[in-house]
């Protein structure tokens, strides 16, 4: 395990502890993160966030460290779900040994309310927010945040919980989703997201469809990366991939070329893009169906790729089957890790 400057301690008491560490293991993978097995402990290594589970007599140790706060809150947030998604396998409780953390919003935290709400395609539905500080969202370099979709409840409860004596953690679990940063407009104090309407029920999704003017929720970012810098593009991915796409076709100048692949579920999913670069654009449709990508993956898989001595770069993004995929079709082809980012936006269930 590295050693950072944030750490948390926890204990997972279980009724079957060593079901619920191979189903944490079996969850990491899933999400594609870096988790080997060593010596009976399971060692989590991301670029912000090292961890450490260790099997005990009726409980699972929990180490992790971050290198900043707001990491070490969303690695908290992480464990919490994952356990929660658990509790078929019985009672769980996690005690969590660190004060620092019962903190119950990340370092980041703002607040959005809603300004605006347009329709862009029957499953395509762009959220105009205001908020207080919309220029630090401008940075193309973490186009993505972090939605707390629950902000009322929790902060409801944190305001009932302070009047009472004693009780210090908080019964309400945050309910955080990641989205695009799809445009900033400062002057107005406005940010927007375009949020896909997926027919599964998900509180992201769902929150979206009933949203009005003047709901409230809460954000935490910028986060989460951008595109390098190349002369030609491969841009790809699912309707979840379009916010993404289209910021980055518009901050591409006249001097580089992009091959853009998207599928959808329908002809009406599709959408226009603005680009001064030399766009070509294919659309696939998987008749309907939400899921994976079959075509894209096909049709990334028979590409003919330009050489590596013109300076190229993939971004993908899609349901997790697919980027595993398109991860597999890059490494045959040839493509060193700074020539790509392929990001799982999804998974399916
Ligand atoms: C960096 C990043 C940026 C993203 N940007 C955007 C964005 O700008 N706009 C956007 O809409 N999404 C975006 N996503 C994807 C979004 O975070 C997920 O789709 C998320 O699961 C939605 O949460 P939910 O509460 O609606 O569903 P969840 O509670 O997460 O899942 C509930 C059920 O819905 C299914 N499901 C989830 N998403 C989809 C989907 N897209 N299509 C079909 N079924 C689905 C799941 O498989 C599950 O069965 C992004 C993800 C990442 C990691």
């Amino acid at each position: 395990m590295r050693e950072l400057p944030y750490k948390l301690r926890a204990k997972i008491v279980a009724k079957r502890p060593e079901r619920l560490f191979e189903r944490l293991h079996v969850h990491l993978l899933e999400h594609d993160v870096d988790a080997r097995l060593s010596g009976g402990s399971l060692l989590v290594d991301l670029p912000a966030v090292s961890g450490m589970l260790r099997l005990m007599e009726g409980c699972i140790d929990i180490d992790i460290a971050a290198t900043d706060l707001e990491s070490l809150y969303f690695a908290k947030v992480w464990l919490q779900d994952a356990v929660a998604e658990e509790r078929a396998f019985g009672t769980i409780r996690i005690v969590w040994s660190e004060s620092c953390l019962q903190r119950h919003l990340p370092p980041s935290f703002s607040v959005l309310t809603v300004d605006d709400i347009v329709d862009l395609t029957p499953r395509m539905r762009r959220i105009r927010f205001r908020t207080a500080d919309a220029r630090a969202f401008e940075t193309l370099d973490d186009m993505h945040l972090r939605i707390l979709f629950n902000f009322q409840e929790l902060a409801d409860e944190h305001a009932s919980r302070g009047s009472r004596q004693g009780s210090s953690f908080s019964e309400v679990t945050p309910i955080w989703r990641v989205y695009t940063v799809r445009f900033v407009e400062p002057e107005n104090h406005t940010i927007a997201v375009d949020f896909v309407l997926h027919s599964a029920e998900g509180p992201g999704s769902r929150w979206a469809m009933g949203a009005r003017r003047g709901d409230v929720v809460g954000a935490a970012g910028p986060s989460g990366g951008g595109c390098r810098d190349a002369a030609w593009y491969l841009l790809a991915g699912d309707e979840t991939a379009l916010p993404a796409i289209s910021r980055i076709l518009e901050s591409l100048d006249e001097r580089a070329t992009a091959t853009v692949i998207i599928e959808v579920g329908s002809p009406s999913d599709t959408i226009f893009f603005t680009s001064r670069a030399a766009v070509e654009t294919t659309w696939l449709y998987r008749d309907d169906r939400d899921g994976d990508c079959h075509g894209l993956a096909r049709a990334i898989a028979n590409m003919e790729f330009p050489d590596p001595s013109r300076k190229r770069f993939v971004w993908m993004a899609s349901e997790s089957g697919t980027a595993k995929a398109v991860r597999a079709t890059l490494r045959d082809r040839g493509f060193t890790k700074e020539e790509q980012s392929v990001a799982a936006y999804w998974h399916a269930k």
